[in-house]
């Protein structure tokens, strides 16, 4: 019987797991907001290209045009199946943007496209090493050469996505600003990382653990003006929190059944 209680368990968790993926790839889609409505420029596909001056900015490191994250590939450019993108400002993404801008084409991280797990023959989508090594994401840019082929391999842009997601929320709700956003440094996105893993995915005020849906997770710099960035130098705290002392903080209503689920009871 416990064995069957285990499993049980462990297959709960898994659909949660799932559930949480599913709610996450799509949950804009009924959104009215202005960040909804850029993203319905998007084909099907989660691809948009031919785009007239467009214009990418990078805020925390990472690529973002009209306040979305987007990973960026160049069509035509590739020799061979595989299929480099970029996502952040690394040399080799500036120089074909000066130079290759009308084949640019922007892919949301929830594009399948980009799913690890439906790498299909001819579609061979694989992460930009300079852009690993800038962000210095799994701390690529200090790993052995076996250890960042893992890590090549391993990179899924829609977790990764999940887990830097907060940066999106935060500026499409106006809680930070894109100037702000501009000054962090280029490895921004493995700081980030380190100091929400450091407080193990849980939120310091209402103390729910969000690893099940790491989207709900921000740290947030304590004191701006230091420019220091250790796990101590933040605080961690899940989105519910956050929209109790600040109204406007983007919400969905999953989200929040997430919250109100597993919440710790006081
Ligand atoms: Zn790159
Ligand atoms: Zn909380």
């Amino acid at each position: 019987m416990v064995k069957i209680n285990a499993n049980f368990s462990k297959l709960n968790a898994a659909l949660k797991q799932v559930g949480a993926e599913l709610n996450f790839r799509y949950h804009f889609v009924n959104n009215k907001s202005k960040i909804a409505s850029t993203r319905k420029k998007f084909k099907t596909d989660g691809t948009l290209d031919s785009i007239e001056n467009l214009q990418i900015d990078f805020f925390a490191g990472l690529t973002f045009y009209q306040n979305n994250f987007v990973a960026i590939y160049f069509k035509n450019l590739n020799q061979n199946d595989e299929i480099t993108f970029h996502f952040s400002n690394c040399p080799e993404f500036i120089e074909h943007l000066n130079n290759h801008e009308a084949s640019a084409t922007l892919i949301l991280p929830e594009s399948e496209k980009l799913d690890i797990k439906k790498k299909s023959a001819n579609n061979n989508f694989i992460p930009c090493r300079l852009c690993l090594e800038k962000t210095n994401w799994n701390n690529f840019a200090n790993a052995a050469d076996w250890s960042r082929r893992i890590i090549i391999d391993q990179f899924n842009v829609l977790e990764f996505h999940k887990q830097m997601f907060s940066i999106e929320r935060e500026l499409f709700s106006d809680f930070t600003t894109s100037q702000f956003l501009k000054t962090l440094p280029n490895d921004f996105p493995r700081i980030l990382e380190a100091a929400k893993s450091n407080k193990k995915w849980t939120c310091q005020k209402c103390k729910i653990n969000v690893s099940g849906m790491k989207q709900l997770y921000h740290a947030i710099i304590i004191d701006d003006t230091i420019k220091r960035y250790s796990p101590n130098d933040f605080i961690g705290v899940c989105t519910g929190c956050l929209k109790v002392q600040y109204h406007d903080m983007y919400i969905t209503s999953e989200e929040l059944d997430f919250i109100n689920k597993f919440k710790p009871k006081k």
